[in-house]
């Protein structure tokens, strides 16, 4: 039943050594369109297409692997039931450790084919948007690989998110269906996604019905007509469905930014050239094999989940790991725990989680057996050498690779990041540019710096597969955002500098970069430094008008569990001290202040426009708090500037 007519190539990805990356990379650079060529055989097409590339940066309108036809779900399913049918695709994590679902191969592809069957009969056909409102529940992935089977458009919603945020999606995305849980269960607490989900949708008119998964026992007022129950649906109807002939460009998801910026966007990522990008960088980057445990702790409600927990694994004939609960339930162990019982090789998560799990202490790694873990990946911010050891030496035993990944929810896939098996790492940066990426350098005024040693903003200079292709509904913002700053370059955001040895160091946000009597500081550094001061846990660092510096530095700084009574001299005095032997007298914070927590967003991320209002006493003007993940912490931090200072 498979169609090979390119056959894909598996094992294509691995890299051996240096030579072997310079090699790779040299060779994308030279003839972009022939590399990419050869990797895209790596998925099953169902007609060839003609163009792997067309478009530029000039005019922000790029098409990849034009004229050919394949399907997602297909590429991520059917192809394996020839040799992986009882493989296990996905191993279910629920919330209470003792429940774990193993899902073969087969058996997703049937569950997929009958999601695909339920949409359908809802009257979803290609191009309509469903929007995704679920836990980490098999469901979840049943769903989006059923959305790319029939064509439909996902967009996934975490399930943490408001009934504001929610609704806010649904409308800008005009979702015809979602699907969404009678509650949630996340760390031993009951979420009512159910009732947000109801009161997200009121009086909306476009919206023709509301799927319902049955995660718990309880019931939920049921709207007639509307709202129907999924595994109801889903037994009615047979486990076959054929796959879409989809084309290269068509639509794959919608989805929504973090929000550490400003309003979020609806970042649109198309077929061909994503799952290209997404199963080439799973297997490279991490150096996947055959029978590995893959493990991504993120959300599927953000990029990391979907690039690297569903569709470039599953494109690989991976195990992929889905879990529901969070690192610290029922105990701070909870991710060693995971690890030891599947025997998890590949570890990924966030520079967050990481300090959250070290500020715990390490009593919680005692005794377990992470001997399977041979690689361990981070994403989502700089990662602070001091916790980048902490997770060498104490997770990965001083044996595993760590891959500091650097990539957004635009670029679809890692950009700059350690292959296995390639490049030396360095704490703390994210090393090199990933083959067929471009990653350049350029002042304020847009003039290219070139050479080693210089910092500037980050920008890439050639388009690659998995790349946005337009912000849904909004093309202008879209052109705005990335390709009008620097013409012809696509602009990141980001702040970088590359070292004498041409590694990359994100430096944090360009707009969050601070001028201190003339010199140009980056947050991630200060904060690098500030996070190995004693006592502290983790740290956020913004600018303030500072009548003689131009801007001063202010920094929130959150203490470790046992180190909360800690005098406040004492630690602004260590901070201080700190930062000036790491850095300099110049990037000495002016004020320091403790606080019981930093704004964060659902993702992670902290807030620092917030912090910078906060620290500006402009306490009114604090703009949109929608995608916090606890907006309580910014009421404290409010409450504890005011007080201090
Ligand atoms: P918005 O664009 O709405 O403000 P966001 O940028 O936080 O939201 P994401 O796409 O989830 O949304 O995050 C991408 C950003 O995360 C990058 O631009 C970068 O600032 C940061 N980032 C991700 N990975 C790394 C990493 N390994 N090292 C440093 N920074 C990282
Ligand atoms: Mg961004």
């Amino acid at each position: 039943m498979t169609i090979d007519i390119f056959p894909a190539k598996e094992g294509q990805g691995r890299i051996h050594g240096m030579r072997e990356y310079q090699q790779t990379y040299e060779a994308a650079q030279r003839d972009p369109n022939a590399f990419w060529d050869r990797v895209a055989q790596r998925l099953t097409w169902f007609h060839p297409y003609h163009t792997v590339r067309e478009g530029d940066f000039t005019d922000g309108s790029v098409n990849w692997f034009s004229g050919g036809r394949l399907n997602v779900s297909f590429n991520c399913l059917d192809r394996h039931l020839k040799t992986r049918a009882e493989k296990t695709a996905i191993i279910w994590e629920a919330d209470n450790p003792a429940d774990t679902q193993h899902i073969s191969y087969k058996q997703l592809h049937r569950e997929v084919c009958r999601m695909a069957n339920v949409l359908l009969a809802h009257g979803v056909r290609k191009g309509d948007r469903v929007c995704i409102y679920l836990p980490m529940v098999p469901e979840l992935a049943y769903t989006m690989l059923a959305c790319c089977r029939i064509g439909a458009i996902h967009s996934v919603v975490f399930a943490g998110f408001s009934a504001d945020s929610l609704r806010d999606r649904i409308l800008d995305c005009g979702a015809r269906v979602i699907v969404t849980a009678n509650e949630g269960l996340r760390g031993g607490r009951v979420l009512p996604l159910k009732q947000i989900c109801d009161r997200a949708c009121e009086g909306l008119a476009k919206l023709d019905s509301v799927l319902v998964v049955r995660r718990t026992e309880a019931d939920t007022p049921m709207v007639e007509g509307r709202d129907h129950w999924l595994h109801e649906a889903m037994k009615a109807q047979r486990a076959y469905c054929p796959a879409e002939w989809m084309h290269a460009e068509d639509p794959l998801f919608i989805l929504y930014t973090s929000g550490s910026t400003g309003k979020p966007k609806g970042v649109l990522h198309t077929s061909g050239g994503y799952l290209t990008y997404a199963s080439y960088t799973h297997e490279t980057v991490f150096g996947y094999r055959e029978n590995d445990i893959y493990f991504c702790a993120a959300d599927i409600g953000w990029i990391t989940g979907h690039s690297y927990i569903i569709y470039g694994p599953l494109a690989n004939g991976a195990t992929t790991i889905m879990f529901e609960s969070t690192p610290m339930f029922p105990n701070p162990d909870r991710y060693w725990d995971i690890v030891e019982r599947h025997g998890v090789n590949i570890f990924y998560t966030a520079p967050t989680a990481i300090r959250a799990l070290a500020a715990k202490g390490d009593q919680w790694l005692e005794g377990r057996d992470l001997s399977s873990l041979r690689v361990l990946g981070t994403v989502g911010e700089p990662i602070n050498p001091e916790a980048w050891q902490w997770y060498y030496d104490k997770v990965g035993g001083g044996r595993c690779s760590i891959v500091d990944t650097w990539w957004q929810t635009e670029t679809g896939g890692m950009m700059i990041t350690p292959i296995v098996g390639a490049n030396p790492v360095k704490p703390g940066s994210a090393t090199l540019p990933f083959f067929g990426v471009e990653p350049i350098l350029v002042n304020e005024h847009g003039e290219r710096l070139d050479g080693n040693d210089v910092t500037g903003h980050l920008c890439i200079a050639k388009p690659w597969p998995s790349m946005a292709r337009t912000i849904w509904g909004d093309h202008e913002r879209y052109l705005h955002t990335y390709f009008s700053t620097y013409p012809g370059y696509y602009f990141t955001g980001d702040g970088c500098r590359r070292d004498e040895h041409g590694n990359y160091w994100i430096t944090g946000r360009v707009d969050d970069v601070l001028n201190v009597s003339g010199h140009r500081l980056g947050t991630a550094e200060i904060e690098a430094s500030i996070n190995s001061a004693e006592l502290v846990a983790e740290s956020a660092v913004v600018g303030f008008p500072h009548a003689i510096k131009g801007t001063g530095i202010f920094a929130y700084v959150v203490l470790q569990a046992d180190a909360e009574s800690s005098d406040h001299d004492v630690v602004s005095f260590s901070v201080r001290e700190q930062v000036t032997r790491d850095i300099s007298k110049i990037a000495r914070p002016d004020e320091v202040l403790i606080v019981s927590g930093l704004p964060k967003t659902r993702s992670g991320k902290i807030m620092r426009r917030i912090l910078r209002k906060i620290a500006e006493h402009e306490y009114e003007k604090l703009g949109n708090l929608t995608t916090l993940a606890d907006p309580n912490v910014v009421e404290h931090i409010v409450e504890a500037h005011h007080e201090n200072c």
